[in-house]
């Protein structure tokens, strides 16, 4: 199996003011190619330092990947680093240095004189084309080891490692590709403990198979991984595995991999041809905004109101005053009527209600940070769920909206169950 190692550079790196996130992300891609991640280094913009760290990691290594310091600074190191350690000569590339040019020109700027050393480039090397920044990226295969340079920002590594790397990984080290299976299971429901319960005899029945719960934003992941020499066979392992887990805990299944609660709970609405209205009060929009920061959401959802005062929830929704007074703004018989009132105003078939206590104090009636009345109109069915949740203000919001964008899920797809 073929090896890399992964060198972060940038003193920001290692003052806590910016996360590592670049490593994370290669080393997952990676391994998703069969390439065996031995170790990885976080470096400030020192030029010996750098220089250790390329040496270490091309003596461990067959793949060296390096992101940050390929800016046009005095402290962007990287390049002329590794190329000294590679043992290569940088010379000046004119192609680079037109684009460079032309990269200026279009936004009507003269060039600054230090960014001609982003145009230097041994001559045995890829030069790989930025096209959200001026960095250009490096990828050298010498000496039966690749050296792979890429530019620090997220927003720029990410596209090129994706679109210019990976071919290029793949032509290079064909037999690496496609040894790893992983697949995403994403449940909400049952707690860590009870869903590992809940999977024990899988996990019996396959010990091949490396299986992790991992715990995010109230959901549960359940990441499959099945490493082999036979794809075909992981392949159906992994169609096993993820069958047996259908069947154990299926109803409480999200989705897989990509999927999220809210693209798939789009996607019923859209395949049903239902409208959907929400009326939120301690989530203060929170749900509307999840729904809405899907593209085509309009297709589906007429909108919502933000009714946090009582005024609100009687004037936009219709909950009686003696309701409010009888029971508190916190109570079933407000989240029902809330959800009434948001099917009648908006005359959509579906609507769904929130009205909870997020902290991180308790209300007037001094009902506890964490409950939450969730209730689901859809036709004449009025489905109310009282939930008590554990966390902070935000996470309370999260797993409030989560829960009734989940109770929805559940009514269309598995009615109600
Ligand atoms: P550079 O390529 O050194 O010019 O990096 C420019 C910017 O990219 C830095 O200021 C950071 O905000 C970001 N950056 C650099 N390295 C990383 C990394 N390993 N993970 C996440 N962001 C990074
Ligand atoms: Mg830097």
């Amino acid at each position: 199996m073929k090896t890399a190692c992964l060198i972060s550079t940038g003193t920001e790196l290692l003052l806590g003011t910016t996360n590592d996130s670049n490593s994370t992300y290669i080393a997952e891609r990676l391994f998703n190619r069969g390439i065996r991640v031995v170790g990885k280094v976080v470096v400030g913009d020192n030029h010996n330092t750098i220089k250790k760290a390329f040496e270490n990691a091309l003596d461990l290594a067959d793949i060296v990947v390096s992101s940050g310091g390929l800016g046009p600074t005095r402290d962007d190191l990287t390049k002329e680093v590794a190329c000294e350690v590679m043992g290569c000569d940088m010379l000046i590339n004119m192609v680079e240095v037109q684009r460079l040019k032309d990269y200026f020109a279009r936004r009507q700027r003269s060039m600054p004189e230090s960014n001609l050393k982003q145009a230097l480039f041994p001559p045995e090397a890829e030069i790989i084309y930025n096209s959200l920044g001026t960095a250009p990226g490096m990828y050298l295969k010498k000496d039966n080891k690749v050296l792979v340079l890429l530019p620090g920002p997220p927003r720029e590594m990410e596209p090129m490692f994706k679109q210019e790397i990976e071919p290029r990984l793949e032509r290079d080290f064909p037999q690496a590709v496609n040894r790893v299976i992983r697949r995403t299971i994403k449940i909400l429901g049952p707690g860590e403990s009870q869903l590992e319960k809940m999977l024990d005899s899988v996990m019996d029945a396959y010990p091949e198979l490396a299986m992790a719960l991992l715990a995010v934003d109230g959901e549960i992941h359940i990441k499959l991984t099945v490493e082999g020499q036979d794809i075909n066979h992981s392949q159906e392992l992994m169609e096993k595995v993820s069958q047996s887990i259908k069947e154990s805990v299926g109803r409480h299944i999200v989705g897989y991999d990509d999927d999220s609660l809210v693209s798939v709970v789009a996607r019923c609405l859209v395949e049903t041809e239902k409208k959907l209205a929400v009326a939120e009060s301690c989530t203060g929009g929170l749900l509307a905004k999840m729904i809405t920061d899907l593209p085509g959401s309009s297709e589906y959802f007429w909108g919502s109101v933000t009714s946090y005062s009582n005024e609100a929830k009687m004037l936009y929704l219709d909950v009686k005053r003696e309701t409010l007074e009888k029971h508190g703004a916190v109570s079933p018989e407000v989240a029902r009527e809330m959800a009434q009132g948001m099917q009648k105003k908006s005359g959509a078939e579906l609507a769904l209600s929130i009205t909870g206590i997020a902290g991180p104090n308790s209300d007037a009636k001094e009902k506890p940070v964490g409950l939450v009345y969730i209730c689901l109109a859809a036709g004449d069915l009025l489905q109310v769920k009282e939930m008590h949740f554990v966390g902070n203000r935000e996470s309370i919001r999260i797993l409030a909206a989560k829960t009734a964008l989940d109770l929805l899920r559940r009514h269309l797809i598995n009615g109600g169950r």
